[in-house]
């Protein structure tokens, strides 16, 4: 069950803030307020959905489709395809996730520590 009130969700409404690095119809990209690297972007779509695979099954291809291209297009933007970057997204308590609307994690700027 999708919980409006999560602080994503608050951003997605604007009522708080965000630094925004991009914004179109499906999604919006965002500075994460603790970054663990010196890129660190979070991309959400405007979509309600609290995890990749809900996101996966109940979004249409296009909302799909917008929102994984719009990844890739503020990677070029970054400029940080040809030095790496590493994607995340955690789902539910053993996915380590905290707020439940989907979003990616974006970091790069720097060699990204092991997973373990
Ligand atoms: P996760 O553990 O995958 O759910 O990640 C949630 C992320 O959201 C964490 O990296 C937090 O630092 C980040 N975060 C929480 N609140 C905000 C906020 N108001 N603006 C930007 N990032 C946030």
């Amino acid at each position: 069950m999708y919980d409006i009130n999560n602080i994503f969700a608050k951003i997605l409404r604007k009522e708080i803030p965000c630094e925004k690095v991009y914004e179109d119809e499906f999604s919006l990209f965002f500075k994460d307020i603790n970054p663990q690297a010196k890129i660190h972007i979070l991309a959400i779509p405007k979509f309600k959905c609290t995890n990749f695979s809900d996101f996966l099954k109940n979004a249409d291809n296009e909302k799909i489709s917008s929102f994984f291209k719009s990844v890739q297009l503020v990677i070029d933007d970054l400029n940080i395809e040809e030095n790496g970057y590493r994607l995340i997204t955690n789902s539910g308590e053993d996915g380590g996730q905290e707020v439940p609307h989907f979003h990616i994690h974006i970091l790069a700027g720097e060699k990204i520590g092991s997973l373990r």
